[in-house]
């Protein structure tokens, strides 16, 4: 069956509360940005009209991250992020608070703070640009046989972080068009990928 983005496919508690945390003003700058770059967003023609990309930032309590089904807004606001408390890699699992549910690949995000204590930002978005250069680009990437939300992804892109270190940019390979960066501050992660966008035809 044909992977669809966007579905939930882990376990999670979630608590709905009006408390929103407030989101660093660089988030939300960058997600204005990735959208603009058409890298997060929600068109019909893709995804079979799935949102696609999210991402997310660390904080004491865990991590921010864009809530599900959020792609078609041009702009975020606090209420559109949920917050991750908690989560287990080996049971799928997730604790999240917010407005809004977590996103559908949140578990992909949690391997990745996992795996480096230095990381401070994941954006996970989908470019076919960046996806199909991949003969140019040699980026390092999970197998075609992984796909997304999966506890086999989530293990592998731990694996990955760990061998990579506090910034990467990753193909996954399973999971159409998708593409990590991550880094030390949202900064890094975001011009790490537009860095690579720049190198591509
Ligand atoms: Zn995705």
């Amino acid at each position: 069956m044909a992977e669809v983005e966007g579905v939930i496919k882990f376990d999670y508690a979630f608590d709905e509360t009006d408390e929103v945390v407030p989101i660093d003003e660089q988030i939300l700058l960058w997600r204005q940005m990735l959208f603009q770059y058409d890298l997060v967003g929600e068109v019909p023609d893709r995804y079979g009209g799935f949102g696609f990309g999210n991402i997310s930032y660390r904080l004491p309590q865990g991590f921010a991250i864009t809530a599900s089904q959020t792609g078609r807004a041009a702009i975020l606001e606090a209420q559109h992020f949920a917050l991750v408390t908690d989560w287990s890699l080996e049971r799928n699992w997730l604790r999240a608070e917010g407005a809004m549910r977590p996103s559908s690949e949140s578990l992909t995000h949690a391997a990745i703070y996992e795996a480096n204590a230095s990381i401070q930002a994941v954006f996970h978005v989908h470019s076919p640009a960046l996806w199909g250069a991949q003969e140019m680009l040699c980026l390092p990437e999970t197998a075609a046989s992984i796909p997304y939300g999966t506890v086999e992804m989530a293990a592998t892109l731990k694996a990955l972080t760990q061998r990579l270190g506090a910034e990467g940019l990753i193909r996954m390979a399973g999971h159409e068009d998708g593409i990590v960066a991550w880094s030390t501050s949202p900064l890094g992660a975001g011009a790490r990928l537009l860095k690579a966008l720049s190198d591509v035809p």
